[in-house]
C-alpha cells in the first residue's frame, strides 16, 4: 500500500483520465466508484487494476476488507487525501473508494447461439444513465447479456457504471454494428421482439418464451428500419396519455418484466 497526497502524481492523473471515453479506449480501463459498486465486482471476481480509498478509512470494516481483497489479487493500493479523491471523481463530495478495473466485452456470437433466455438489444443507446438503468434490469430479470448496436454510449463511462449499481458487473456486455447484426440475425433461431410506436401487436400477445432478443431504439429516433425489419414480431405498449412514448429504460423495464413474467419460476 502506498500514499499519495500530490494532485499531480501520475497516477492520480491517469485515474482521473478514465473519465474520457479516449481516454478509456487507450487504456482498456475504466472506474467504478463506491464502496458498494466495488465491492461488488470483487464479489463477482473482478480484480481491480488499482484500489483508491480516502485517508483515515483503513479501519472501516468494509474499506479494510476491500483492501484485503484487492491485495489479494495484485492490485495497486493508494491511500489518498480528500483532495486527491475530489480530484480523481470529478466531484465536490467523491466516494471514500473507487477502482479501475479491465474492460470486458463479451463475444456477441454469444447472442445468437444462446438456447434460452433474452438478450437485450439496444440501438444507438445515448444516455448513459439509461444504458446503466438498463444494465441493472436485465440483470434482475436473469438476462443474458445486453448487446450495444451502433454508436452507442460507452457502457464502461463512470456514468452508466454508477446508474448500473454494479450490475454490469454481472451481466454480459457485447456490441456489434448495425450491418454485422441484421446480417446475423437473418439466421438467429430465436425471436426478435423489437419494441416501436408504430407496432399495432400489444407487447403482453407474444409467448416470450425460448431464446429471444429485445430491441429497443434510440431515445430520438427509435429503432432504424433495418432493425425494424430484422424483427420477427414489432410490440408496443399502450399509452393512455398525452405522451407519446416512455423513457427507453423505463419501455425495457416493462418489456422485461413482461418476459419474466413468462418465464418458469
Ligand atoms: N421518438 C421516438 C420514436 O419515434 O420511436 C421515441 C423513442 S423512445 C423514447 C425510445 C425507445 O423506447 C423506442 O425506440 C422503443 O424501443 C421504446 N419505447 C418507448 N415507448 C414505447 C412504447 N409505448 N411502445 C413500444 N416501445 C416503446
Amino acid at each position: 500500500m502506498r500514499h499519495i497526497n500530490s494532485l499531480t502524481n501520475p497516477v492520480i492523473k491517469s485515474l482521473r483520465a478514465l473519465h474520457d471515453r479516449k481516454r478509456r479506449r487507450q487504456s482498456g480501463q475504466f472506474l467504478a466508484e463506491g464502496t458498494r459498486i466495488v465491492t461488488e465486482a470483487l464479489e463477482l471476481g473482478w480484480a481491480p487494476d488499482t484500489l483508491v480509498f480516502l485517508e483515515g478509512r483503513e479501519d472501516d470494516p468494509m474499506v479494510k476488507r476491500l483492501i484485503r481483497q484487492a491485495e489479494a489479487s495484485g492490485a495497486d493500493i493508494i491511500m489518498v487525501s480528500a483532495a486527491v479523491l475530489a480530484k480523481i471523481s470529478r466531484k465536490d463530495n467523491p466516494q471514500m473508494v473507487m477502482a479501475s478495473f479491465d474492460e470486458r466485452w463479451s463475444d456477441a456470437e454469444q447472442a445468437f447461439t444462446a438456447d434460452d433466455g433474452v438478450w437485450v438489444v439496444l440501438d444507438r443507446v445515448r444516455d448513459p444513465g439509461n444504458l446503466g438503468t438498463i444494465l441493472r434490469t436485465a440483470d434482475a430479470v436473469g438476462a443474458r447479456g445486453v448487446m450495444l448496436v451502433g454508436e452507442c454510449c460507452d457502457g464502461f463511462s463512470v456514468e452508466a457504471v454508477r446508474a448500473s449499481m454494479g450490475a454490469m458487473f454481472n451481466i454480459p456486455m457485447a456490441q456489434m454494428t448495425e450491418a454485422e447484426f441484421t446480417a446475423r440475425a437473418a439466421s438467429y433461431k430465436g425471436e426478435i421482439l423489437g419494441t416501436a410506436l408504430p407496432a399495432s401487436v400489444d407487447y403482453r400477445t407474444p409467448h416470450w418464451q425460448g431464446p429471444m432478443m429485445l430491441l429497443m431504439g434510440n431515445e430520438q429516433a427509435g429503432l432504424t428500419d433495418g432493425l425494424m425489419a430484422a424483427a420477427t414480431q414489432l410490440i408496443r405498449m399502450p399509452m393512455l396519455g398525452r405522451s407519446d412514448s416512455l423513457n427507453l429504460a423505463v419501455a425495457t423495464g416493462v418489456a422485461l418484466y413482461e418476459y419474466l413474467r413468462h418465464q418458469p419460476q
